[in-house]
């Protein structure tokens, strides 16, 4: 094939970003003995009672196409959940079913932005939105958090001062992949506040909303959430996932959450995409949903001890920007003017560990490396012990390498 012939694609398509995590997973895949830190997944496998469910519905015959919205069984399922999650009545009607997460923030991207429009993405953030938007046409807008000693920060004038006459959205992703940023109830209420001031769309990943650290983003069981600020006729699409707090990451299984008056364009969206998602992958759903408490309950203490230990470890590490996370399961860290992807390479080749360069994530990622510390505390015990004297290493080259600062 030449290159004419990619020339000829349709340039959305020509133009969707590779994603830069894929540079180290291929360098380093099959170094043996690696720990592998750098997706977004745990180390835990489905548990049985929920794979079970999705074999005994593949044993009654259930392999025929289905209800584009999902199932009803799984549609009440949801709504029992999140009902319960969030502390107030959400109607069976507000959940479509999609294959993945990422299939949701694909719909709801395809809902709000096109051609010439623009979306608003606080950044360090998953790639998989600027992705998504760039595939159907539409510019996503980076807002650069501001890194400081208490952690990442969204600076909201900042946000606004990126609106422009194009804008149709804002994605917000709380707790976020990978900076573990978590946004408070007052500043969702004040995100929304400008949302609403300006006509625009939020479409709200709040996947991670069960791992959350930090009191001043806490309410109850979870984070803070749109859920708690908004308001009938608010223009919201939420974004869901069984990925991981059941650990199904390969079972493509997810929802948008929104108001029922858009069901039947979703419905179509739904149609034209996946064409609805295997009745016995939904049928597991409902068992994790309907029964999977105990092991969310499980990995969310997994997670708080992962966060722990990587921190304490992190901590040895002089010179190295890092917080330990409010939310989700990622460390993200830095060690000023390094390269983020060579770095991974070389925590490859030296540690045998893998993580995520952080310039994966946007343009104030340079310089961060993301550890996934969704795992367990064994493997995590020995990564570190592997890894910290490389940052060590890493981290007094960049001191020598500095220009000496000479006072005038
Ligand atoms: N949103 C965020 C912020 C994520 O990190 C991910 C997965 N890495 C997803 C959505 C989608 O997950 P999935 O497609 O596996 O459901």
């Amino acid at each position: 094939m030449t290159d004419d012939t990619i020339e000829s694609l349709r340039i959305e398509a020509r133009r969707a970003p590779t994603s830069g995590i894929v540079d180290t997973v291929n360098y380093g895949r099959l170094v043996p003995g690696l720990i592998p830190l750098w997706v977004g997944e745990g180390d835990l496998p489905t548990p049985a009672f929920i794979a079970e469910a999705a074999t005994r519905s593949l044993a009654a015959g259930e392999t025929f196409y289905t209800w584009q919205r999902g199932v009803p069984e799984l549609r009440a399922a949801i709504a029992r959940r999140m009902s319960a999650i969030y502390g107030r009545t959400l109607s069976p009607e507000r959940f479509f079913v999609t294959s993945g997460g990422m299939h949701a923030v694909q719909i709801a991207m395809r809902m709000v932005a096109g051609a010439g429009e623009e979306v608003i993405v606080p950044t360090p953030a998953w790639p998989n939105f600027a992705g998504a938007l760039t595939v159907s046409g539409a510019t996503p807008v980076e807002v650069p958090m501001d890194p400081s000693p208490e952690g990442f920060s969204l600076d909201l004038a900042k946000l606004e001062a990126a609106i422009t006459p194009r804008t149709r959205a804002i994605a917000l992703n709380s707790p976020a992949n990978p900076t573990g940023w978590t946004a408070t109830r007052a500043e969702l209420g004040a995100i929304l506040e400008i949302a609403r001031a300006r006509g625009l769309w939020i479409v709200a990943d709040e996947i991670y909303h069960r791992f959350v650290f930090d009191a001043r983003v806490r309410e109850g069981e979870r984070a803070a959430s749109f859920h708690d600020v908004r308001r009938e006729g608010d223009r919201i699409l939420f974004v869901q996932t069984l990925s991981k707090n059941y650990a199904m990451t390969g079972w493509r299984i997810g929802w948008l959450e929104a108001d029922p008056e858009l069901g039947q364009t979703i419905e179509n969206l739904i149609q034209y995409s996946s064409s609805g998602t295997p009745v016995f992958v939904q049928r597991a759903a409902v068992a994790a949903l309907d029964h999977g408490e105990g092991f969310v309950a499980h990995q969310i203490a997994r997670a708080v001890e992962g966060r722990a230990l990587v921190s304490q470890a992190l901590a040895r590490v002089p010179g190295l920007t890092f917080v330990p996370p409010p939310g989700a399961f990622y460390a993200f860290f830095g060690l000023p003017g390094a390269d983020a992807p060579a770095l991974a390479r070389r925590i490859v080749d030296e540690a045998r560990i893998g993580l995520a360069p952080g310039t994966a994530f946007g343009a104030g990622g340079a310089g961060f490396l993301r550890l996934c510390f969704a795992r367990r505390a064994e493997d995590l015990a020995a990564a570190m012990e592997r890894l910290v004297p490389v940052l060590n290493a890493a981290a007094a080259e960049g001191e020598r390498s500095r220009p000496v600062q000479v006072r005038a």
